[in-house]
């Protein structure tokens, strides 16, 4: 089973290898500024994550040892990319076929805008994931 996606002018691809995973939504600053809106990602082994076409792949180091991964082309915010981190977190947007996920938490609540609202029924947090992550992340 494999997941395909992109951004949007296609200078950017990526696969998948095996299953997708859900969608935690940050609503901190930098990724409200680097998105236009919030940020969503779903955590994805970064054994199981392949970049197939990289010629307008560009990055953007957002705090230390974080690149903020984009193309430099259609501005397609694709992925947040943690130096030691053992999985990649990419935009579910990107991916070419609907992924059967859902958004099972927000983080960084206390920094959220004030243009939307946040879910009651899903799990905020006002600042990062609790110890052990978001439950069912
Ligand atoms: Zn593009
Ligand atoms: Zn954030």
């Amino acid at each position: 089973m494999t997941h395909t996606g992109g951004c949007a002018c296609g200078g950017v691809r990526f696969v998948v290898h095996g299953a997708l995973a859900p969608v935690i939504a940050c609503h901190c600053e930098s990724c409200r500024r680097w998105s236009g809106y919030y940020w969503a990602a779903m955590e994805i082994p970064r054994e199981r994550f392949e970049w197939t076409a990289l010629a307008t792949l560009a990055g953007w180091s957002s705090s230390p040892g974080v690149m903020r991964r984009f193309c430099r082309v259609c501005g397609a915010s694709l992925c947040f990319d943690e130096a030691g981190a053992d999985h990649i977190e990419i935009a579910p947007g990107a991916f070419d076929a609907l992924t059967g996920q859902a958004t099972i938490g927000h983080i960084y609540c206390a920094e959220a805008g004030d243009y939307y609202q946040l879910d009651a029924a899903t799990p905020c947090y006002p600042y990062d994931e609790p110890p052990g992550g978001v439950p069912g992340g």
